[in-house]
């Protein structure tokens, strides 16, 4: 890295409150070190990181969904990946970025580059707990909004502490971002896990979008959605026309699967709507009946953990080509 390069940091497409939280955060950190960093997003905000940035007064990023387009001054493009580290999440163009750093909590997804980089990858609940402890390790003072970004990408990502993912540090790490944010953790973060759970607005195509993720098991091209309610009757109400809509993005976009993940964070507990082949693969990785295309999961909140594991699993029993 030298003068003549410019550094972008983004997290992953369909962008969560971690992957927006922790682009702008991690942005203000590199700044305050002297270093020429500009955060970017890869997608639209949804409803719940939109209220976490209404909350404490921070614009959006600029959006950047391809590399190739990313304006640069004529200086090199460097690209910095927090919250993912997969190929198939992150922007378009990746293979042809250089890619500086990667600061994330998810599986190691294959990623090849050309030069060596820093990675700090660790097994918490939330990029913006590294982030934070960043900040804290390196002593560099956090801006109250910036302490209120990183504590929203927490509670979201960890469902104010409840999903398995969360760790001590997760806790430790919001407490004290709580403080200097100035904001009661619980209250607060009932007030934003509620913002992020109105699906009534929602079109069907709308929920199988949300928050989605691709991944390939064992050949199988396949994605998981994951919408997060404080109710789930009205939801699971209409399972007909949502399924109809992941049959037809299944086809429109060649996915073998589409899987929907509606989790009650009041219950914690998940009913996974599934479209696609093979269903063998959900029936071995959840041990359950997969008849009516949907499976209730009591205690599962977490895609990363309780998910996509068993599911990598089982695909290795159904290999494609
Ligand atoms: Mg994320
Ligand atoms: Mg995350
Ligand atoms: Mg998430």
């Amino acid at each position: 890295m030298d003068n003549q390069d410019i550094v972008y940091i983004t997290g992953h497409k369909n962008p969560d409150t971690d992957s927006i939280c922790s682009s702008l955060s991690y942005a203000n950190l590199k700044r305050a070190q002297g270093i020429d960093a500009v955060a970017s997003r890869a997608g639209e905000l949804n409803p719940e990181t939109e209220f976490a940035l209404n909350y404490f007064g921070v614009e959006k990023q600029q959006l950047l969904t391809d590399v190739h387009t990313a304006e640069n001054d004529g200086k090199r493009v460097q690209l910095i990946l927090v919250d993912h580290n997969e190929n198939m999440q992150a922007v378009d163009g990746i293979e042809d970025a250089h890619i500086l750093e990667i600061i994330d909590h998810h599986r190691l997804g294959g990623m090849q580059t050309a030069e060596p980089l820093f990675v700090r990858i660790m097994p918490v609940g939330c990029t913006s707990t590294i982030i934070g402890s960043m900040y804290f390790e390196q002593k560099v003072d956090i801006p109250k909004k910036f302490a209120g970004l990183m504590l929203s990408a927490i509670i979201s990502d960890t469902v104010l502490f409840k999903s398995p993912t969360c760790t001590d540090l997760d806790k430790e790490i919001a407490q004290k971002l709580a403080k200097i944010a100035g904001v009661d953790l619980h209250e607060y973060g009932i007030d934003l896990l509620k913002a992020g759970s109105n699906v009534d607005d929602m079109t069907a195509e709308e929920i199988v979008k949300n928050d989605l993720k691709e991944f390939q098991l064992s050949g199988h091209k396949i994605i998981v959605s994951q919408t997060s309610v404080m109710d789930s009757a009205a939801i699971l109400q209409r399972k007909d026309e949502i399924l109809k809509s992941m049959r037809q993005i299944c086809k429109k976009e060649n996915y073998d699967m589409s899987l929907i993940m509606i989790t009650n964070i009041i219950e914690e507990a998940t009913n996974l709507l599934f479209f696609g082949e093979p269903t063998e693969m959900v029936q071995d990785a959840f041990n359950k009946d997969t008849a009516d295309n949907m499976i209730f999961l009591p205690g599962v909140m977490s895609r990363k953990k309780q998910i996509i594991p068993q599911l990598t699993q089982a695909a290795k029993k159904y290999p494609k080509d």
